[in-house]
């Protein structure tokens, strides 16, 4: 089934509540014309005879900034001790057999069933960080962007807005080590992944809910010549497109780059490039006072992932020090462990808590609710790393909002200052996400996606090849 455009008619939604970017509203109207943009939030309004209702409090559609999508094939199956010490790399080479196994059909299932999922958690827009690019053989598909291509076409049939950003791997270790037979299938060379990306413009445009930057995979995967390359022949085309890069996730990484270059990761970048508001630092976990400074003024984004960081034994990330210098964050599903930004929300806030034994850690002078700080910092960051124009409800941006049920009990029967911190912080029973719109269309309706059936059905298919 294919998700209908609405009638001219239906461009309206009355809500009795919004959150606008000024705080909460009464009685708003939202307009939106036939490309899903908002051209019309009006507060204070009447309800036209003619216009639909919402049936709950409106908030903007949280945009999710790294998603590796095939990962979510393997979430769950990591959860046991396989050796003596489990750790991240330990992982990495579970999550390596899985890739080597992908085929078009298989990835296409997987993302197709993680975006459905995605929006029914209230994330309506991604950046996909996206790596397998190659046959299992390592040599590339007769449309070298293949998969790339069923990754795009499954947001689009899911409804989901996209960022896509192919991943530039060259060698697997600082010493520049040629990659391993299962990191094969992710190898490119700079003039290659520009290659492959402009093929992929070529085949899917670029339109109101699709994007493109690039992902220079990590600096110990890239080298510097190479990432100069890239960020420049990607700037001739695409002069404001996104760079997303992996970039201090394991303090392995952070001394086997001190080794390397004498620098820390975030220092020999902010060195070594031009890091702006271009740029989304993804799993800035481990940075030192003055790397948090550096990175806090360069106006880039720190893509946060903490479920996984969790998960994964990454580390904490020192989130205080950095918003109260002004830094910018968005958050991410990463490796799909969780996917529910209500999550990654309340254990950014309780990591912090459990290190500083206080509470309300991440809430300022300012922005005493920390919920709202937070969701609100998550919806500007991240919009910035999408490069599109999202992340609230304003004239101009996409029309991706999500409507909260009023009679859910962690929102019901409290102060409207206090639902956010509800959504955000209670973990009782089902989700106060109602139903979730993109680009004025009504994906989720009362907790279910329209294509959740078929989606689920061709998943199962799919995990059933995976898995044999
Ligand atoms: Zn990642």
């Amino acid at each position: 089934m294919t998700i209908e455009s609405s009638s001219p008619q239906s461009h309206f939604l009355f809500a009795e509540d919004a959150c606008l970017p000024e705080g909460w509203r009464r009685n708003v109207l939202l307009q939106w014309n036939e490309n899903g943009v908002l051209t019309g939030v009006t507060a204070d309004a009447c309800a036209p005879p003619y216009v639909a209702r919402a049936g709950g409090p409106l908030m903007p559609g949280m945009p999710n900034l790294h998603s590796h999508a095939f990962q979510r094939a393997m979430a769950g199956l990591a959860e046991y001790r396989a050796q003596a010490s489990d750790t991240f790399w330990s992982w990495r080479d579970l999550m390596y057999r899985l890739a080597a196994r992908l085929t078009p059909e298989t990835l296409a299932a997987v993302a197709h069933w993680l975006y459905v999922e995605m929006l029914k958690a209230g994330y309506t827009s991604v950046c996909e960080f996206h790596y397998v690019h190659r046959a299992p053989d390592g040599s590339a598909y007769a449309s070298r962007a293949e998969l790339a291509e069923r990754v795009v076409d499954a947001a689009a049939r899911a409804g989901i807005g996209m960022t896509m950003l192919p991943v530039l791997y060259e060698h697997s270790g600082f010493d520049r080590r040629a990659p391993g037979d299962e990191q094969r299938r992710f190898v490119n060379t700079p003039d290659e992944l520009l290659e492959l990306l402009s093929t992929l413009r070529q085949a899917r445009p670029e339109h109101g809910a699709l994007a493109y930057g690039v992902a220079p995979h990590s600096l110990r995967a890239v080298s510097e010549p190479s990432l100069r390359i890239l960020i420049d022949g990607v700037t001739r085309s695409m002069p404001t497109a996104p760079v997303h890069i992996h970039v201090a996730e394991q303090t392995a990484e952070v001394d086997q780059c001190m080794a390397a270059t004498g620098m820390r990761p975030v220092a020999w970048l902010l060195e070594h490039f031009d890091i702006n508001a271009r740029w989304c630092l993804v799993h800035a976990t481990h940075v030192d006072g003055d790397e948090v400074a550096g990175l806090a003024a360069s106006g880039a984004v720190a893509g946060l992932c903490p479920t996984t960081e969790a998960n994964l034994g990454d580390g904490l990330f020192p989130a205080q020090a950095y918003l109260d210098t002004g830094g910018r964050i968005g958050i991410g599903s990463d490796s799909q462990i969780a996917v529910d930004w209500r999550a990654e929300l309340r254990l950014l806030e309780y990591g912090q808590r459990l290190v500083w034994r206080a509470r309300n850690v991440l809430a300022s002078h300012t922005r005493p609710q920390v919920a709202e700080r937070l969701v609100d910092a998550a919806l500007a960051g991240g919009a910035q790393a999408t490069g599109r124009a999202i992340g609230a409800l304003r004239v101009g941006c996409r029309a991706d909002w999500l409507v909260l049920d009023a009679q859910h009990p962690s929102i019901d029967m409290r102060a409207r200052d206090m639902w956010l911190s509800g959504v955000v912080f209670c973990e009782q029973g089902a989700s106060p996400i109602r139903d979730v719109y993109t680009g004025g269309r009504h994906v989720v309706q009362a907790g279910t996606h329209v294509d959740e059936a078929q989606a689920y059905a061709a998943y199962r298919h799919a995990m059933a090849e995976l898995l044999r």
